[in-house]
């Protein structure tokens, strides 16, 4: 099969690699579509511990073509979304509910072979049935089972406001869960016109352009502040002033993925004297099933959010495109390795 590895750090080849064959309790999946992420470009880069050569992606779904032994509940023929975090279940973190700690953590495109390729093993429990989605959409369940983490981690009141920080892909799939679950009004601000436009036709009840006079814009919407503040953007001076645009009581959700050395300053006062909450979010924990039912429900959408759908060939060009935000004006790349 083809496939595309990262062999060493920020070099990927395109290879004729054996395909895989499943063991007892494995499904393999033909690839219809993988999207890429930030993660992708972070193994490129050698980070995250990669053990090379990888083949990455993990927002992978497809359709069943083998089935190994004593695989219950799943038939060839069948469309599935992959949720990539393989859990022990046996270890402190998996007692406790927390897959994605998993002491032995593992992940398909981030510790195993992924979905850049024609071909994907993964244990049946981590295959989910789609029903009434493209492939393209089912491929969203893996960043929507991310963000609907986050919503279960936020708890957001209902009828409450949001400010959300970023207009990205993963943006505005948070912009659209907080809409379902309880949130009123979403004002969302980003650096590109553009985006902020299909923030707006996707719910937006307000968008304000990052710049010299978006502080006074949101103070005018809401000179008490927003009840949730979350950012998706990683970039830690965003963080740093997520507490001035809080109302009291508000809760601070930090969703994008900052650098790891990154630090911030924020007044221990200020979160003790008007009661905030400062909420992390990592990976996903068992939330694809809910995010399947968004996407099903067709109360989330994310066909607006594909920007390209390129062949493994390309799949240089797409970790480019996310090195440099706003480069061949991209939002979400899928791959399609069958073309
Ligand atoms: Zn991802
Ligand atoms: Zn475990």
């Amino acid at each position: 099969m083809r496939a595309a590895l990262i062999t060493q750090p920020r070099t990927l080849e395109l290879q004729e690699v054996p395909a895989p064959t499943p063991g007892p309790g494995q499904v393999r999946v033909r690839v219809g579509a993988t999207g890429v992420c930030g993660t992708d470009v972070h193994l490129f880069d050698g980070h995250f511990h990669a053990r090379l050569p990888l083949i990455p992606g993990h927002e992978i779904a497809g359709v069943i073509d083998q089935v190994g032994a004593g695989v219950r509940e799943l038939e060839e023929g069948q469309l599935v979304a992959l949720d990539p975090v393989i859990a022990c279940g046996q270890c402190w973190a998996c007692r406790r509910g927390q897959r994605q700690h998993c002491l032995r953590f593992e992940a398909l495109g981030v510790t195993q072979a992924g979905g850049f390729a024609q071909y994907v093993l993964a244990p049946a429990a981590n295959a989910y049935p789609v029903r009434h989605l493209s492939v393209a959409e089912a491929a969203f369940a893996e960043p929507l089972g991310c963000v609907a983490w986050g919503i279960l981690r936020l708890r957001p009141e209902p009828g409450s406001n949001a400010l959300l920080f970023g207009a990205g892909p993963i943006g505005l799939l948070l912009m659209q869960a907080l809409l379902v679950s309880g949130v009123t009004e979403v004002t969302v601000v980003d650096p590109v016109a553009e985006r902020l436009a299909l923030a707006k036709s996707l719910g937006a009840s307000h968008t304000v352009q990052t710049g010299p006079s978006m502080a006074q814009a949101l103070r005018d919407l809401e000179p008490h502040g927003f009840d949730i503040v979350a950012e998706a953007t990683g970039i830690p001076s965003v963080v740093e002033d997520m507490p001035r645009y809080a109302a009291v009581g508000g809760k601070l959700l930090i969703f994008g993925v900052a650098p790891e050395e990154a630090t911030v300053r924020i007044s221990p006062y200020d979160i003790f004297q008007r009661d905030l909450s400062l909420i992390g979010s990592f990976s996903l924990n068992a939330t694809i099933p809910l995010a399947l039912n968004w996407l099903e429900s067709g109360r989330i959408r994310v066909e607006p959010l594909i920007s390209h759908r390129m062949p493994l060939e390309e799949l240089h060009k797409a970790l480019e495109y996310k090195e440099h935000p706003g480069m061949g004006n991209a939002l979400k790349v899928l791959i399609t390795p069958e073309g």
